[in-house]
């Protein structure tokens, strides 16, 4: 039985061990899921995000949830995309990577990511469903801390995108 599955939802409603923010490296809030996260989260969760001060692209960081349902934040910079040659692919499986990573240090068993970088950062759905899936994937071969990990799409397109991953 696969720990990973894909669901179309609002990522703010979960109730999981952590959300993943697609954050922005000042983590200084925004548009798109990070500014949905922030206004479910409440101000503690800038007042948080500030005294951690930043987050360099395809790293990660841990903050509680506050008013969440979700325990925690991990906050994840994905690549801005400039045609695929400035290292994005690399940035983004480290960004799926090192939020899983932290996840399981703080012994968080439930993760749902949005699909980061394929919002205002132009990242091409396809090509960063698969590398989300692949890494992800591999990143569970060797790890038994996370027993479920969700890939929340807010479209219908990602969610397609990812059933037919996962189902192959
Ligand atoms: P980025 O700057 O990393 O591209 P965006 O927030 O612009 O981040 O978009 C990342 C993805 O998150 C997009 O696929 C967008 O459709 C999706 N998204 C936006 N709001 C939500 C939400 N509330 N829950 C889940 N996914 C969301």
């Amino acid at each position: 039985m696969s720990r990973m599955q894909a669901i179309q939802a609002d990522i703010t409603t979960l109730d999981v061990d952590a959300i993943v923010n697609a954050a922005n490296e000042a983590l200084a809030g925004g548009g798109g899921v990070d500014g949905a996260i922030h206004r479910a989260a409440g101000p503690e969760l800038m007042q948080a995000c500030q005294r951690i001060g930043g987050c360099p692209t395809g790293t990660a960081v841990l903050t509680p949830g506050f008013r969440l349902k979700a325990r925690f934040v991990i906050h994840t910079v994905g690549p801005i995309w400039r045609g695929g040659q400035q290292r994005e692919a690399e940035l983004l499986a480290s960004c799926y990577r090192e939020s899983l990573r932290l996840a399981s240090q703080n012994a968080l068993a439930t993760v749902a990511f949005p699909s980061i970088s394929t919002g205002v950062y132009g990242y091409p759905l396809e090509e960063a469903c698969s590398i989300a899936v692949r890494t992800a994937g591999d990143f569970l071969k060797s790890d038994e801390t996370i027993k479920e990990l969700t890939f929340c799409c807010f479209d219908e397109r990602a969610f397609s995108l990812y059933n037919k991953l996962l189902d192959t």
